[in-house]
């Protein structure tokens, strides 16, 4: 669907040039940029769908590959707006026979909202710089997402000048009022799912925190009670959105994965301080208010594949491969490998041990420094033999991450039966 929508976007574009256009000064760079204009916008508009966390793409898709999704379609469309941003200068100054520099001045003085649209245009820059890899990893997280929501206030910016100067659009009411319908839409979408859905879940669960208890060191379980938890659809290995509702922390939401099934009226997460905000957690007061968003992400036993199981932990990873565990089908063929620095940060070591029993299952623990605890594929082919026969979960930070799947792959598990839940960013 976003394919033909993209062609036709395309060829709204192309049928309104015309061979004297195209010859006339500037025409062929004009024409040249309101394509970049329209189809950059177009994957804007993608962009903000693929992370408007709707339910059933959330579902089917997961959150974090339609993140990734996101990732690689913006340089794409950010790219698309500068070219037009410089295309339609440039033709405009050839068509005039002036300078850029006079015709940059000339359209932001003359033309209706382009002033608005310049702005816009500042605020889609500022958010594809800081996303490069390199700046971002310099910014704190929070910074970064707030630099991020500008750009929806840079979209409502420049949408004005798209409809009321846009070649495509002006004389053409049809295209006009399905362009409209688009960015109706998709703004309806942002709405509905990013704050609709969550506030008025936030209302119906009625979320507090009852406990906070401490697990390891710098590891705390934050136990919550809601109302009708038991219609709360959720599988093991799923996360959340939780935003605590205290003075510091009511801005922010950070994603936690449920250290257990539900058990209505009670939810668990169990969080390890490693930033200003989840070292807070450990201070939370009983009755603190949550609001949440989700059950997002596809880590749970429906994208299971075969009968065997290998479940991988790193540290605090161990969280959503705990509620997993649980919610696997009686009869799996289990086998749990978790990884810490000591003994001691073993989370849930007790309760993890009792889960694995009781399916017949095998566990290992690796303990001791990451330098010293690889996970090649020579060490997991040495404990987990028939590794190429199961589906292998791996949660743990990035780094983790891509060693676990590089020795699972050399080791001949098929890409479908390897799942990852990344808690880096
Ligand atoms: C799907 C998922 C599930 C997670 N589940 C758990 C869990 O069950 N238990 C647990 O202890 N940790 C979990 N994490 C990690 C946890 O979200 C971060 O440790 C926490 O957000 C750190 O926030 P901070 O402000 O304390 O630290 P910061 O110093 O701000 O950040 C520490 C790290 O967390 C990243 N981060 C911060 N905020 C977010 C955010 N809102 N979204 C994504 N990344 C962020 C930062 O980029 C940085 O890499 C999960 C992460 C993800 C993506």
């Amino acid at each position: 669907m976003a394919g033909i929508g993209f062609g036709a976007v395309l060829a709204s574009v192309i049928a309104n040039e015309s061979r004297g256009s195209l010859a006339a000064p500037g025409g062929l760079l004009t024409a040249a940029g309101r394509l970049a204009a329209l189809s950059g916008t177009y994957l804007i508009l993608i962009m903000v769908v693929l992370v408007a966390r709707l339910p059933w793409l959330e579902r089917s898709v997961g959150q974090d590959r339609l993140v990734r999704w996101h990732r690689r379609v913006s340089p794409w469309a950010v790219g698309l707006i500068i070219a037009h941003v410089v295309l339609i200068t440039l033709g405009y100054a050839a068509a005039a026979r002036s300078s850029w520099l006079a015709e940059v001045w000339l359209l932001i003085r003359s033309y209706p909202d382009i002033l608005a649209a310049t702005v816009g245009f500042g605020l889609l820059l500022l958010a594809g710089i800081t996303s490069y890899r390199a700046i971002r990893r310099r910014l704190r997280y929070e910074t970064w997402w707030v630099i991020h929501l500008y750009l929806y206030i840079g979209l409502a910016l420049a949408f004005a000048h798209q409809i009321v100067t846009g070649a495509s659009f002006v004389d053409h009411p049809l295209v006009r009022a399905l362009w409209i319908a688009i960015w109706i839409s998709t703004a309806g979408l942002v709405l509905i799912c990013r704050v609709g859905l969550p506030a008025w879940r936030s209302v119906r669960y009625g979320l507090r925190v009852v406990e906070v208890r401490r697990e390891a060191p710098d590891v705390v379980s934050v136990i919550c009670h809601g109302r009708g938890l038991d219609k709360l659809a959720v599988s093991g290995g799923q996360f959340f959105l939780w935003r605590f509702l205290t003075r510091d922390l009511w801005w922010q939401a950070h994603p936690y994965s449920l250290s257990a099934l539900p058990q209505p009226p009670y939810l668990r997460i169990t969080v390890k301080g490693l930033g200003d905000a989840s070292l807070m957690l450990a201070h939370l007061r009983p009755g603190t208010r949550i609001a949440f968003e989700g059950p997002y992400g596809v880590f749970t036993d429906h994208a299971r594949q075969s009968d065997g199981v290998l479940l991988i932990a790193a540290g605090v990873g161990i969280t959503p491969l705990r509620a997993l565990l649980e919610d696997l089908p009686g009869g799996s063929d289990v086998v749990v490998i978790v990884r810490a620095s000591t003994v001691a940060d073993l989370v849930h070591r007790s309760e993890i041990t009792a889960l694995v029993r009781h399916r017949n299952g095998r566990l290992h623990e690796a303990i001791g420094s990451r330098h010293k605890v690889r996970f090649t594929a020579r060490n997991i082919r040495h404990v987990v033999p028939d590794i190429a026969a199961r589906d292998v979960y791996i949660c743990g930070p990035a780094g983790f991450d891509d060693e676990v799947v590089t020795a699972a792959r050399k080791l001949g598990v098929p890409d479908d039966q390897i799942h990852v839940e990344s808690f880096g960013f």
